[in-house]
């Protein structure tokens, strides 16, 4: 049974913006089912001010039709980790208002709160790299000559990786070059209602008509489809009648079809005749690159060194998080009249990562590496050399470097090594973990425990 706030999670994400939900809903917080009053955690006094002004009647009246009475809700900032520090120094207590120097100016600052996106997705506003190369030449491919190789396109991967955006990129192309053509790009969710619908009104003939009359389908989120009997027949249907005539077909799914649940059969072998294509979360440069982007394309001047900054800490697998957090520096750097730096973007970005990192001593750090990869702590700090010893120490002093902000050098006098080292070793972490899933399941697993 899921929660009231996670109830009241799920109502909100239908009704606010999701850049704007991803933004400043998605991380706030609760501490369990409500007695009395629901008391809602934001990470910093900053983002508390920011959601009581924009979001707390909406999240209110919200809680009460989910819960079914009136039940009181109370914005506070979390208790925990870097915001509960910043909030001392601000002269709060850790569950006190928003200090003075954030607390809302009397003018509601529009362009704010609009979020990040309003562009629509096309390829030039898409960002490729290492994780989504292969999925965006195949989308490219198929918009330049529809129906010809690669029928169908399945493009799957993780939440927020641009597969929605490639789908749309693609029709609006067509839509743009082939201008006669019909070209339906529709969510699962809503062909699957389409039809229901259509079934209920006894209107199939209609439903056929409409469907097999396209020249490009494209079905975005198909997982969804499955286990739904009829749907799927029906769906397959089409899909054979459109192929048979030579029309392209698009699909993106969460996961590769042979993992998707209840696929029907024939289409599972449907989707894996074509060409399949994974999008993955994005590397550092990849992160880089579509932070430039985002931020030129909403206006924000983003120095070099913040987007350098940014494209580190903000490891989440989504895209969206990073829309999320432009959205929040945006909005901190117009409601204080600052100019964004690395100060301010630090002040966004830092209490998402919870924890005090001044706890995490370089003792800890190899106890944790050493137990998590089944070495001896001591051992790390030896000139032995066996392979899974030395990637150990690598992890432990990209550790060091990234979370203590212990210097190059001082990394490397304690392992008894140069500095060229360490520098080494932390590049070959960054590489590692953005490239192969097993070290980057490591990697978080360690900062989780830190
Ligand atoms: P998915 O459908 O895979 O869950 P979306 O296509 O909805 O993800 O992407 C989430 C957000 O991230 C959208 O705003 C999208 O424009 C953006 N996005 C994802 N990948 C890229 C990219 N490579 N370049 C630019 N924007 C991207
Ligand atoms: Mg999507």
């Amino acid at each position: 049974m899921s929660t009231l706030w996670e109830r009241t999670l799920a109502e909100l994400q239908l009704v606010v913006p999701s850049q704007e939900f991803t933004a400043w809903i998605s991380c706030l917080r609760t501490a369990g089912d409500p007695d009395e009053t629901l008391t809602v955690e934001a990470p910093s006094a900053f983002h508390r001010s920011w959601v009581q002004r924009h979001f707390l009647e909406r999240i209110r009246t919200t809680v009460e039709s989910v819960a079914g009475r009136a039940v009181p809700v109370v914005l506070a900032v979390g208790t925990s980790g870097a915001a509960a520090v910043r909030n001392e120094s601000a002269g709060t207590t850790a569950n006190g208002c928003a200090p003075a120097s954030v607390s809302p100016p009397p003018i509601r600052i529009r362009t704010a709160t609009r979020g990040m996106g309003t562009h629509e997705p096309s390829f030039e506003s898409f960002v490729v790299g290492t994780c989504n190369q292969l999925a965006h030449a195949a989308a490219r491919a198929v918009a330049a000559a529809p129906g010809r190789q690669y029928n169908p396109l399945c493009i799957y991967g993780g939440v927020g990786l641009g597969k929605t955006h490639l789908i749309h990129a693609i029709a609006g192309e067509l839509r743009a070059r082939f201008r006669s053509a019909r070209v339906l790009a529709i969510g699962a969710e809503l062909f699957v209602n389409e039809m229901v619908s259509a079934v209920r009104r006894q209107q199939m003939e209609t439903f056929h008509h409409r469907f097999r009359r396209i020249d490009t389908l494209l079905v975005d989120d198909v997982q969804f489809i499955a286990g739904k009997e009829r749907t799927q027949e029906e769906f397959l249907h089409t899909f054979n009648l459109l192929c048979a005539a030579g029309k392209q077909i698009v699909v993106s799914s969460d996961k590769p079809p042979r993992e998707i649940a209840n696929l029907e059969a024939g289409l599972r072998s449907r989707f894996e005749g074509g060409l399949m294509t994974e999008v993955t979360p994005p590397d550092t440069a990849t992160r880089r690159g579509i932070l430039e982007r985002k931020a030129a394309d909403a206006g924000i001047v983003l120095p070099a060194d913040v987007v350098a900054f940014l494209a580190e800490r903000i490891r989440a697998t989504s895209v969206r998080e990073l829309e999320g957090t432009l959205t929040r520096i945006r909005a901190l750097a117009s409601l204080t009249g600052r100019t964004i730096d690395l100060a301010l973007a630090a002040e966004v970005v830092g209490p998402m990562r919870g924890g005090d990192q001044r706890h995490a001593t370089a003792e800890r750090i190899e106890r944790l590496v050493g137990a998590e990869l089944g070495v001896e702590a001591r051992a790390l700090r030896s000139p032995r050399r066996e392979a899974r010893l030395v990637f150990a120490r690598q992890v432990a002093m990209f550790f060091l470097r990234n979370v203590l902000g212990l210097s190059l050098a001082a990394i490397g006098e304690r392992y008894g090594r140069d500095h060229t080292t360490v520098l080494h070793a932390v590049r070959v972490v960054n590489k590692r973990r953005d490239r192969d899933p097993e070290v980057r399941r490591l990697v978080s697993a360690l900062e989780e425990k830190l």
